[in-house]
């Protein structure tokens, strides 16, 4: 424990094993060093004999995993001298990206799905002042149309086939293999373009190299599952999907850019890929909130319903360590919430103690 050194961001935290030099200009807020915690009461409640963690990314800066790939992405890019950054979204890339570009001082351009953005992401990105291009098309199309004006206009791509966003999210693996001592049994997180499970893969395996010339305790790699919701399930049908819908609008996303490599960890891995409808993944959202405290968003909830799924359904055995990456913060998206708790809205007494009073007995 005291060999920690105070966190600064993951770039200082692991910056020999990140594509920086003395000379970088870091440009950081503090993001990575999230949370790990050990769910108490869903292993009990499915009576099954698991150990399940949840890392909460949703404690990044601006409220998503996002941040790790953007602290390096945005580095990199004010290092080569750009002086603004675009990306298509589905809201938490284009929070993110305008977060790390005002901290930089360079101008962010996001192309966003009109009406398909959570309301949190939106007021974020307004806030931090980005341009905010709005598509009457889905992320499919404003991802091809960044592709285009990328070449054409003096910006850098921040999504995640700039290579540098899948550096900095490889840190999330190696905090994992931190904290626990031991890569867990299986990972499994929800997959939207993936870069993500791209870039946890790439972690866990160059930490089990670098553990094997450290000599450092390893239990090898995980087995990823990589879960995606029912109606934007291009892993799942093996092919591009063209409409693709969900209520998880940060997963809404039928062309994945990192197609390719997402395959190559699930084979290399020995996972697999499967697909939930939105009714599955919003039960498995209020469900760590009721039960664990833990409020994600509801793309976020797909690696938790996978998981609950694939351990009842014995594909994850009894006996398993499983981390489920939460990739977002269940206060992006307050619509979905409220309708969630449609049944429970707060009631309204007058300002007395006596009925104040009663409507504490009433509800014990
Ligand atoms: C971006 C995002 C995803 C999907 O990650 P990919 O790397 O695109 O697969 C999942 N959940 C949330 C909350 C996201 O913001």
């Amino acid at each position: 424990m005291s060999t920690h050194k105070r966190y600064t961001g993951l770039i200082e935290f692991y910056r020999d094993r990140l594509p920086v030099s003395a000379n970088t200009r870091i440009i950081s807020l503090g993001e990575g060093n999230t949370p790990l915690i050990e769910l108490h009461n869903i292993p009990r409640i499915i009576g099954k004999d698991v150990k399940i963690y949840v890392k909460f990314e949703g404690l990044n800066p601006t409220g998503s995993f996002k941040d790790r790939g953007m602290t390096m992405a945005v580095t990199k890019a004010v290092e080569a001298g750009s002086q603004a950054i675009i990306c298509a979204s589905t809201g938490n890339t284009s929070a993110s990206a305008a977060a790390y570009a005002a901290r930089a001082g360079i101008k962010a351009f996001v192309i966003i799905p009109e009406g398909k953005i959570a309301l949190g992401k939106l007021a974020q990105t307004l806030m931090y002042n980005a341009k905010i291009i709005q598509i009457s098309g889905n992320f499919d199309q404003g991802m091809e149309l960044v592709k285009q004006v990328a070449e054409l206009a003096p910006v850098t791509i921040v999504n995640s086939i700039n290579p540098f966003r899948i550096e900095g999210q490889k840190t999330a693996a190696f905090e994992i293999v931190d904290e626990l001592g031991f890569a867990p049994d299986y990972h499994c997180l929800p997959v939207g373009n993936a870069g993500n499970i791209t870039a946890y893969w790439r972690g866990y395996s160059e930490y089990a190299r670098y553990s094997a010339s450290h000599s450092a305790v390893t239990r090898n790699v995980p087995i990823m599952c990589g879960y995606q919701a029912a109606g934007a399930a291009p892993f799942v049908v093996g092919h591009p999907v063209e409409n693709p819908e969900t209520l998880a609008t940060a997963i809404r996303i039928g062309n994945p850019q990192s197609w390719d490599l997402a395959w190559q960890a699930q084979k290399e891995s020995g996972g697999w890929f499967a697909k939930f409808t939105d009714e599955e993944i919003l039960a498995a959202q209020k469900l760590l909130s009721q039960q664990e405290g833990v409020f994600c968003e509801p793309a976020s909830a797909t690696s938790l319903a996978g998981a609950i799924h694939d351990i009842n359904a014995g594909k994850i055995p009894e006996g398993s360590t499983i981390v489920c990456t939460l990739t977002g913060n269940g206060i992006k998206d307050p619509d979905i919430a409220m309708q969630q708790c449609a049944d429970t809205q707060p009631v309204t007494i007058s300002a007395d103690l006596d009925a104040v009073k009663r409507a504490i007995l009433d509800n014990l």
